[in-house]
């Protein structure tokens, strides 16, 4: 890993409307490496979503600059994020198909609204239909298909773009235990073989803890960045099922419980684990 691709400095942001401010995010600062994979952990309202749409152009932040620095070697050191540069791919909790477009239709979708389906993307489309088991089903609908497979649908409509960041808004969240332990290794495997830089916001410690390089937790609304924890898992590969039963595994949960948990939260687990000790 190498430069930062990605730099945030400083970064403020508050929604307004007729019923007050609302306070979500709070001089926020960090960086992210070319291919680094770093998941943001934290209580539920207190600003991911706000940060990932910030991070993607979608919202401005009221202060503070987001960076994206150059490679090195070339002219300038750094440039300030407009008109959507780099490229960047956002996928979101639901996979927002549409039903009445084949798969092979929706995940050319973005390609088609930035007219970009060369013959060549088409080309590689398939590839990646091919690459992840999907080419069978190009010509069903999104109904006909499981969670996982839609899921990993999306991903490849938000990789068609080719993107250099992907952000990933709790991807796995609307599927069901299982099926969410296995569609998460395989898109992490997708992301890691592409050689992707990923931000993946995620409510699930465990599955921070199994695919990311790094872990950013933020505090309550709004939110601060509570600690950055570098993950070091000693198991060969990066296999997230088989990263769980790494020795490191319950010591970087705990902390990260710690971190997480307030007086609030403490409390309600003593409740319903009374017999616990
Ligand atoms: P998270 O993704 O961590 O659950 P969000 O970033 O979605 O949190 O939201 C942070 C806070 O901002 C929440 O309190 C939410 O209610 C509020 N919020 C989000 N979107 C809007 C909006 N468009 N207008 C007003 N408040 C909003
Ligand atoms: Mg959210």
């Amino acid at each position: 890993m190498t430069n930062p691709i990605l730099e945030l400095h400083d970064i403020c942001y508050s929604y307004h409307s007729l019923e007050g401010e609302t306070d979500a995010l709070s001089h926020i600062s960090f960086q992210v490496k070319k291919g680094e994979f770093l998941a943001i952990v934290g209580p539920s309202g207190c600003g991911k979503s706000t940060l990932l749409s910030i991070i993607s152009g979608l919202l401005l932040p009221e202060s503070g600059e987001i960076c994206f620095p150059v490679p090195q070697g070339e002219e300038s050191d750094k440039h300030p994020m407009a008109g959507g540069c780099p490229r960047i791919g956002y996928m979101l909790q639901h996979d927002h198909l549409f039903e009445w477009r084949t798969i092979y239709r929706n995940v050319i979708l973005g390609l088609e609204i930035n007219r970009q389906l060369t013959e060549g993307k088409k080309q590689r489309v398939m590839e990646l239909l091919k690459d992840y088991g999907l080419d069978k089903f190009k010509d069903k609908k999104p109904g006909e298909l499981s969670g996982g497979m839609k899921q990993r649908a999306a991903l490849i409509r938000t990789l068609a773009l080719d993107p250099e960041i992907l952000l990933l808004d709790e991807p796995f969240s609307a599927l069901d235990y299982q099926t969410r332990l296995s569609v998460s290794s395989d898109i992490c495997g997708i992301i890691r073989s592409a050689k992707k830089t990923a931000i993946l916001v995620t409510h699930d410690l465990s599955e921070a803890i199994s695919l990311a390089d790094r872990i950013l937790v933020l505090s309550k609304r709004p939110a601060t960045i509570k600690c950055d924890i570098p993950i070091r898992l000693t198991i060969s590969g990066h296999s997230p099922l088989a990263s769980r039963n790494a020795p490191e595994y319950q010591g970087y949960f705990n902390q990260l419980w710690k971190e997480i948990s307030d007086e609030d939260h403490i409390q309600t687990a003593k409740i319903i684990q009374p017999d616990a000790e």
